[in-house]
């Protein structure tokens, strides 16, 4: 069947075909750096790089552009808040920023500019609007003409009428149609500026990154991303300057990720539940945030919870036992390839507009079917086995260490909360293979005992004894 996409444009699961063969460029819109990433960021950041993996997966080159928005009114904001200047803000957040990704494991996009470097391209851009008749220069500002352009409001679905009825009162005069918007602004005393055909002033939001998802992929690209609190009016307002510059479409298949909720409620800083990323890494391997957000499709709402949290990080302690387990195996009757049927319906569920939910579903079921065939003492089929699942977590992100030393450095976090020492457990463990040596079942029993009353499971297994904690 090949790869599906639901495409907001259309509102379908439509085939995907990249304009250039084996190639695929994409473009997700960046963050705004004025203060640290939460929950909300982290669902859309880990949607994209699971996508980007994919992608890859497939055998497809891919280019992958995600912006810094580092010019922008909440930026300049907070550098007065702090009494700092705008630099300084946008550095500390691009750099906290890098922190969080790569906490979360994500892969470096092939590019990552930043606005401020692209304000000639954006200059360029409007010049080449105000020239067609799209835009409008009123006392330093430019407004895109909303009414020029036929198909606005076809990414959101609303008609023009609807949107301008809708339109607040306190409307700024200088437009002609409520719903024009700002592609250049001048800037007002103390903000940062760029010189102008238009006299000092600096770019608006969305031409950001018209200018820079074009400057990088060309126009049409294949895939534009972001959360679905841009769809409107960042993304129509995108395609409005974008095509209408062009007579292009800007980028043919949509994409975007589901809202996360907090207790119900959307995130907001008066609720006070706005999580950041770098609390929930403290508290949890961040693969289990990135777990709990795949067990979701990508497009349904999400409602974060710390017992839900919970729940993924025992999961991928499952996963990574298992995988633990295979690799004591010694590979002598298998081949060195992944399961091919394996792969296969991996790629059916994920070909299914990335319906990761089910893909999760597919590899934990096959965690608990090779753990029952290595219980029984099979171990035929199972090599194979094993490297799919590598791939498949690989694709999903979800190993990103050895499971030896993921799970060793688990126990060790568990056996320091307790007040005990991993070199206490070994040592245990030693006296009791030393106990079993000379046949004195009595004692070795006593020290199994012993340790299981610690929450420690002391296992026999082909490949040596292993313990686990509770
Ligand atoms: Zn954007």
């Amino acid at each position: 069947m090949g790869l599906r996409i639901y495409n907001t444009v259309t509102g379908r699961k439509e085939p995907f075909s990249p304009l250039k063969e084996g190639e695929v460029r994409m473009y997700v819109c960046g963050v705004t750096v004025y203060d640290s990433c939460h929950v909300g960021h982290a669902r859309y950041l880990i949607t994209f790089d699971v996508i980007y993996r994919y992608l890859k997966f497939l055998g497809y080159g891919v280019t992958f552009v995600r912006n810094f928005t580092d010019v922008d009114d909440k930026i300049i904001d907070r550098a007065k808040e702090e009494g700092v200047p705008v630099e300084e803000i946008v550095e500390r957040y691009i750099q906290e920023f890098y922190q969080d990704a790569s906490a979360l494991g994500l892969l470096t996009p092939t590019f990552e500019p930043r606005a401020t470097k692209h304000i000639p391209e954006m200059i360029d851009l409007v010049r080449r609007l105000q020239d067609q008749g799209s835009a409008y220069h009123v006392e330093g500002d430019v407004f895109f003409s909303v009414g020029r352009f036929p198909g606005y409001g076809k990414l959101s679905r609303q008609r023009l009428e609807d949107l301008e009825a809708g339109a607040r009162v306190e409307v700024d005069e200088r437009k002609r149609n409520p719903m024009d918007f700002a592609l250049w602004k001048a800037s007002k005393q103390g903000e940062p500026f760029w010189e102008s055909p238009w006299g000092r002033g600096r770019p608006g939001w969305h031409i950001e990154c018209s200018a820079m998802s074009v400057k990088y992929l060309g126009q049409p690209f294949d895939i534009h991303g972001g959360g679905q609190d841009l769809i409107f009016p960042h993304h129509e307002n995108e395609i409005a300057q974008s095509e209408a510059a062009a007579g292009q479409p800007l980028a043919r298949y949509w994409i975007h990720n589901g809202f996360v909720t907090v207790g119900g409620e959307k995130k907001s800083k008066s609720l006070g539940n706005i999580i950041p990323i770098r609390d929930v890494v403290q508290r949890h391997d961040a693969v289990s945030l990135r777990h709990y957000f795949l067990t979701s499709h990508y497009r349904s709402p999400l409602d974060f919870s710390e017992q839900g949290l919970q729940e993924a990080e025992k999961a991928v302690e499952r996963l990574y036992e298992a995988l633990e387990r295979l690799s004591r195996l010694v590979p002598s009757h298998d081949v060195a390839e992944p399961d091919p049927a394996l792969l296969e319906a991996f790629r059916q569920e994920m070909d299914d507009d990335f319906n990761t939910p089910r893909a999760m579903a597919l590899i934990f079921e096959e965690i608990r079917s090779v753990n029952r065939m290595l219980d029984q003492g099979k171990t035929r089929g199972v090599y194979p086995r094993a490297l799919a699942l590598e791939a498949m977590g690989e694709v999903l992100g979800l190993l990103r260490e050895d499971p030896e030393a993921f799970l060793r450095r688990k126990r060790e976090r568990w056996i320091q909360k307790q007040g005990l020492s991993a070199e206490w457990v070994d040592e245990m463990i030693r006296k009791r293979a030393r106990a079993r040596k000379e046949k004195q079942w009595q004692e070795a029993d006593r020290i199994r005992a012993g340790l299981k009353e610690k929450g420690i499971t002391v296992e026999d297994t082909p490949g040596g004894t292993i313990w686990k904690v509770r």
